[in-house]
């Protein structure tokens, strides 16, 4: 018989990997210990922490718990203070102003009516009125001393976006108003409701106080405000506000690092983060009135725990940058703050691998949200076939639950994201039952499925920490110009 030599040799190979893999979930398994993992969870979701409100001291004792977890599973520290693993983010909540109204083209826009403020000071602003056309298109000549008028496009990122105002306020201009004009995919009603709420932002008080550029939505229902703005280009334009009220709260996000074990791939960074906040306390009809906040997100947290533990052991080739995220349930704020004010230049991270739950409908597969964005989908396949489990992508795309967690911070500043959550293949009771529900706690989870979840999490990371390739996002992706730009590829 003649023997297949080439044949031979690929069974050869197929055998070694397999070992390989065998041997390292192995690994994961001697170093992640079942009980241990479980009272991080146990303790993170307890009463006693009351549902880890931002701004509550019961969050920051859940961030010191999150530290000092790290620095005994030798994580390099990369907080503010020398030897410390927090990086203090400012953050302040906003009372809703009692008076928001814009004068202008002979109307009055008033609160909570036709009006309302997403950022500002008190105070009465009368200037000229320059009308942009397109807020991401445009030349910043002619706007020194006059508030900007434009076309309200898509409300979710326009709420958020600081980086158009700063560029804006660098050109001169004094205060941008924006049109909600009709066929809006939310309600005006929705929006006023949204706005017109106490809130948390980032950013010091006094810098916000001096910087005093307002930033105003007014509802233009008959559509007719824009072709007076062309007719009437030398219109001016008030805009007062009062009963604006801010106070300052104390958060931090928690990072640490390890370094790579590879000489050259060492200085590629791949970030692991979850958001280890919740929503508090809050009076309801039930007796119980914490919400732990289980799978949303302790679970995550202690995937971090995890993750810091085993790594901080067996390095893989990239360096890895471990963040518990403040501040996700108020806006994204912790992980806006980082990529704002990154520990390791974010041209030197390469992945960032987020982890943040609403709850699972099924024990077993994980979601990848989303499949297709990043070329990293057949290591997590690979990594949640060893622990026994599938992978499904964004089911519930209407959704938009990529743009509604951290990961989109690191993906809207070019850094291929993505989030691995417990399977979520619809929005259904399995899920309402749960999230963000005084329900959400640790007696309520499948703990076998919570196991073998962390471990397919660990796994991923570590096959992309040591993989030939560099994770990058797939051509034609969102996000894939901010890539070009932040890593200047051509
Ligand atoms: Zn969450």
């Amino acid at each position: 018989m003649k023997i297949n030599v080439p044949l031979l040799l690929i069974w050869a190979l197929c055998l070694t990997n397999a070992t390989i893999s065998y041997a390292q979930l192995e690994r994961i398994n001697q170093t992640i210990d079942r009980l241990e993992a479980e009272s991080h969870l146990r303790f993170l979701t307890a009463d006693e922490l009351k549902g880890r409100n931002t701004g509550t001291g019961e969050l920051l004792i859940a961030g010191r718990y999150i530290a000092e977890q790290f620095r005994r599973s030798g994580l390099i520290p990369l907080g503010d203070a020398e030897g410390d693993y927090l990086q203090w983010a400012p953050l302040h909540t906003v009372k809703p102003p009692t008076v928001a109204t814009v004068a202008m083209l002979g109307e009055e826009f008033r609160t909570g009516v036709s009006s309302v403020m997403v950022t500002g000071v008190n105070g009465t602003l009368e200037a000229p009125l320059v009308y942009l056309p397109d807020i991401e298109h445009y030349e910043p000549v002619g706007l020194q001393g006059k508030v900007v008028v434009t076309v309200l496009r898509d409300v979710r990122a326009s709420a958020r976006n600081q980086d158009q105002l700063k560029l804006l306020e660098e050109a001169g201009a004094v205060g941008l108003i924006q049109i909600f004009g009709p066929g809006q995919r939310i309600p005006w009603q929705l929006v006023l409701n949204y706005l017109n709420r106490e809130r948390m932002s980032i950013g010091a008080i006094e810098a916000e106080e001096e910087r005093g550029f307002p930033h105003i939505w007014v509802h233009d229902s008959t559509n007719v405000l824009v072709k007076q703005l062309k007719e009437q280009p030398d219109a001016v334009g008030s805009i007062h506000i009062e009963g604006i009220k801010k106070m300052k709260v104390d958060a931090f996000n928690v990072v640490g690092k390890i370094e790579g074990a590879d000489p050259e791939l060492k200085k590629e960074h791949i970030i692991m983060c979850a958001h280890y906040d919740h929503i508090g306390v809050q009076a309801g009809a039930g007796q119980d009135s914490i919400y732990n906040g289980a799978r949303d997100n302790g679970i995550g947290t202690t995937g971090l725990i995890n993750a810091a533990k085993y790594f901080g052991k067996y390095p893989p080739k990239r360096s890895i940058i471990i963040i518990a995220l403040t501040g996700e349930e108020k806006g994204l704020l912790g992980s806006q703050y980082y990529v704002d004010n990154p520990k390791i230049p974010l041209e030197e991270t390469v992945f960032a691998f987020n982890i943040d739950n609403s709850g699972y409908t099924d024990t077993e597969v994980v979601t990848l949200l989303d499949t297709n964005r990043t070329n990293i989908d057949e290591l997590v396949y690979q990594a949640a076939s060893e622990v026994g489990l599938g992978v499904i992508g964004d089911r519930l795309p209407g959704q938009n639950y990529y743009e509604r967690s951290d990961q989109v911070s690191f993906a809207a500043k070019g850094v291929p994201a993505v989030n691995f959550k417990m399977a979520m293949a619809a929005f259904d009771e399995r899920i309402t039952k749960y999230y963000h529900q005084p329900s959400d706690e640790f007696d309520t989870v499948d703990l076998d499925y919570v196991h073998k979840y962390w471990k397919a999490y660990i796994r991923s990371a570590e096959l992309i920490g040591n993989w030939a390739q560099r994770p990058y996002w797939m051509p034609g992706d969102k996000f894939e110009p901010a890539g070009k730009a932040l890593y200047k590829m051509e």
